[in-house]
């Protein structure tokens, strides 16, 4: 039996959370501002056809990132929504109390670990057929 966050806990994961939230959002502005210049840039880069390919790899690589970034911060933003709803730190599939260590390890963790094994089973039993 896993015990409820204390309030000083979920202070501190909160913290880590909005931490996290304010790098992401940083770096992810950071990328969009570059983007804005590679705009500016365009022509120049048209002409420039030697290391075009080159430069559409970087620029696909930089987009997955991007999106793993944007992933993130959804999840970041829906656990302090929990945290702002009083509901941080509960399993959504079974109610049960979601580990403080489980939450140091990945404070935006929405399922307990039993849970979030199932789901994993039921996500590649869907993936492989
Ligand atoms: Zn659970």
């Amino acid at each position: 039996m896993n015990l409820p966050l204390t309030a000083e806990q979920r202070q501190h994961l909160e913290l880590i959370l909005r931490q996290e939230h304010e790098e992401l959002s940083a770096r992810r502005q950071a990328y969009l501002g570059g983007l804005t210049r590679a705009e500016h840039a365009r022509e120049v880069l048209l002409q420039d056809g030697d290391d075009a390919p080159q430069r559409a790899s970087d620029r696909e690589i930089d987009l997955q990132r991007v999106e793993e970034d944007v992933a993130r911060l959804a999840d970041i933003d829906a656990a302090l929504q929990r945290i702002a709803e009083g509901t941080y730190g509960i399993c959504r599939e079974c109610g049960a109390d979601i580990p403080a260590r489980r939450l140091e390890v990945a404070p935006q963790a929405r399922y307990c670990v039993a849970c979030e094994a199932q789901r994993e089973r039921g996500r590649k039993a869907a993936a492989s057929l």
